[in-house]
């Protein structure tokens, strides 16, 4: 299995750490080149939205990356990933990957004081660590879309087809279970239905 690891900013060497104690190889995605590599998953880390849908473009590795998740890639997106696979932005007219049937907001506990860490269910995994950092939250998602995970009666966590989006940082903790699942999603993919 070959996981690729989107390496252009944020907190991408910390999912490589998890993936290094599952014993999964990966390939980090820094230029269009590395898109060459047959992958059996993708995972979008946390950092800063923007600048990644911004790198992205100016790489040229957008509309690959795009067509692979339409095509049944399997995606674990974290945080800012979240945001870039996100159909909508509230109060905000940019797209990026567009894939995932949700409305983000962005930050939206505060930019200062939107930290913090808690224990939460996550569907089928039990009670498991959750670490936000300026996190968003789902504003909204579409009847097809799995709510997955909610904290403060914000959803904090959807699955919808091969993708995954969490809005807070599994990478950062002990468990890892939600990396674990994604995995096995990468194992035996769903094909995508049109
Ligand atoms: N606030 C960031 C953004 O909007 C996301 C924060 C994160 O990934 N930890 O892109």
């Amino acid at each position: 299995m070959n996981i690729g690891v989107l390496a252009l900013q944020g907190a991408f060497i910390e999912h490589e750490k998890v993936l290094d104690k599952l014993g999964v190889d990966y390939t980090e995605l820094r230029q269009k080149s590395d898109l060459d590599t047959k992958l059996d998953g993708i995972i979008l880390p946390g950092g800063e939205s923007t600048v990644q849908g911004k790198l992205l473009r100016e790489l040229d590795m957008f509309e690959n990356i795009k067509e692979q998740i339409e095509d049944g890639l399997p995606v674990l997106a974290t945080c800012a990933g979240m945001i870039l696979l996100a159909k909508d932005i509230e109060d905000d007219d940019t797209k990026h990957l567009s894939t995932l049937p949700i409305t983000v907001k962005r930050n939206a506990y505060g930019r200062q004081l939107g930290s913090f860490y808690t224990e939460s269910d996550y569907e089928g995994l039990g009670e498991i660590p959750m670490t936000f950092i300026r996190a968003p939250f789902v504003a909204e998602a579409k009847p097809e879309v799995d709510v997955t995970a909610v904290v403060n009666d914000n959803i904090v966590g959807v699955e919808y087809k091969n993708q995954i989006a969490i809005s807070f940082h599994p990478e950062l903790d002990e468990s890892t279970k939600i990396h674990e699942r994604f995995l096995k999603m990468c194992e035996s993919p769903t094909v995508a239905q049109a």
